[in-house]
């Protein structure tokens, strides 16, 4: 289905439910598969000074965990809010009153699609630090093993790692002395 709505044929208000297409959802870590269909539900409603939209979308992701990359399953519950205001230049006064408002998007053509709202909305409620479980004890720095199935793990590249730190150490040292002298 389409999520685009043409506002100026709205008189009163107008509901759109339905099942979203997405492949993944783009983040920071990567764009993420969805686990479950994208259901969203937006009522856009006819106000004095523009268009209100809310809703909802609900799915889940799979997602690495922050600290040992096992995939995690992240709910999704999104809120879609927004206020769709026609762009008027003359009257400058008013655009920056609803500047301070949050969500306000201005139009030129009544056609607006509401994808990007929809995808905004499930974007923040993945949050900063995904985690396997509360207590993740994540990778060893060292060798890349997952610590929480070797919780007693002893690294031997913790050696290698820091002789070779002590080289460099020696290097820059050397350095130093060289561009003094
Ligand atoms: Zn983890
Ligand atoms: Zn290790």
């Amino acid at each position: 289905m389409s999520w685009k709505v043409d506002l100026s044929s709205i008189k009163k208000r107008r509901i759109l439910e339905g099942i979203f297409k997405l492949d993944c959802l783009d983040l920071e870590a990567g764009c993420m598969p969805f686990l479950e269909d994208i259901k969203v539900k937006v009522v856009v409603a006819k106000a004095r000074e523009g268009f209100v939209i809310g809703g909802y979308v609900r799915t889940a992701i799979q997602h690495p965990c922050t600290r040992c990359l096992t995939p995690v399953r992240v709910e999704i519950n999104g809120t879609i809010e927004a206020i769709y205001v026609k762009r008027i230049h003359e009257n400058v006064e008013r655009e920056i009153h609803l500047e301070n408002l949050r969500n306000v998007i201005y139009y030129t053509s009544p056609v607006v699609d509401l994808s990007d709202r929809i995808i905004e909305a499930m974007v923040v409620e993945v949050p900063q630090k995904v985690l396997c479980k509360p207590d993740c004890k994540g990778l060893c720095p060292y060798c890349g093993v997952n610590l929480n199935e070797h919780p007693d793990h002893v690294c031997d590249r913790e050696k290698e790692f820091l002789v070779g730190s002590n080289k460099f150490a020696a290097l820059a040292q050397i350095k130093k002395k060289l561009e003094e002298g």
